[in-house]
C-alpha cells in the first residue's frame, strides 16, 4: 500500500471507532473493539530474569510485538516505557494487524528493537501507525499554519518526535514555504 492508501485506511479505522479527525486514537480502545488482548510484559510473563532484563536493565532492547497462538493474536508491550512511547508502539502493532501482515515471526529478535517483519511491512506499519495517531490532514494543517509541533503532540498525546515526523511527511511545510516566499517573507 502506498502512503495515500495507508492514510485512507487509517482514517477508516478511526471512523469505525467513532473518532472525529481531532480526537486521539487509543490503541486499547481499538483492542477492545477488535477483541485483541493487549498485555504488558509483566502480565505476559512471570519470568524474573526476562522482566529484569527488559524492564530494568535494558528496556531499550524491546518495545512490543504481536504474538500469535491457537486462539488468535495478542499484543505484548513493554510497560517500562513512557506513555507516549507505549501508545506509539501499540499503534505500530495495531497497524501490522490492520494491514494483515504475516505475523508468524518470532515475537522478539535478539538485540532487536523492532518486531521482525519485512522492511516493506515495517515501513507500512510505521506509516499506518503514525496516521492512526496523527491523521495526515491534521499534521498538514498544523504545518501550513506554522504552528509548533508541541501543540500537535499535546493534542494527539504523542511524543514530540512523532509530531515533528508527522508534520514533515504531511507536505505541509513545503506549502508553507511556498506561501511565505510568495508573500516575500
Ligand atoms: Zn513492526
Amino acid at each position: 500500500m502506498n502512503k495515500a492508501e495507508l492514510g485512507r485506511l487509517a482514517n477508516e479505522v478511526r471512523r469505525d471507532l467513532g473518532l472525529t479527525p481531532d480526537q486521539r486514537f487509543d490503541p486499547l480502545h481499538w483492542a477492545r473493539e477488535w477483541g485483541v488482548p493487549m498485555l504488558s510484559l509483566d502480565q505476559a510473563t512471570s519470568d524474573p530474569a526476562t522482566l529484569q532484563r527488559l524492564t530494568v536493565d535494558a528496556p531499550e532492547l524491546w518495545s512490543a510485538a504481536v504474538v500469535k497462538d491457537h486462539l488468535g493474536h495478542c499484543v505484548i508491550y513493554n510497560h517500562a516505557h513512557s506513555a507516549a512511547r507505549i501508545r506509539s508502539d501499540l499503534a505500530h502493532e495495531v497497524a501490522h494487524l490492520i494491514a494483515e501482515h504475516r505475523l508468524d515471526v518470532a515475537w522478539m529478535e535478539p538485540g532487536g528493537k523492532k518486531c521482525g517483519a519485512s522492511p516493506a511491512h515495517e515501513k507500512e506499519a510505521a506509516e499506518l501507525g503514525g496516521a492512526l495517531l496523527v491523521p495526515a490532514a491534521a499534521a498538514k494543517t498544523h504545518a501550513v499554519y506554522g504552528w509548533q509541533p508541541e501543540t500537535l503532540a499535546a493534542r494527539f498525546d504523542v511524543s514530540l518526535e512523532m509530531a515533528i515526523w508527522r508534520m514533515r511527511v504531511s507536505g505541509g511545510p513545503k506549502i508553507r514555504e511556498r506561501w511565505l516566499a510568495k508573500q516575500g517573507r
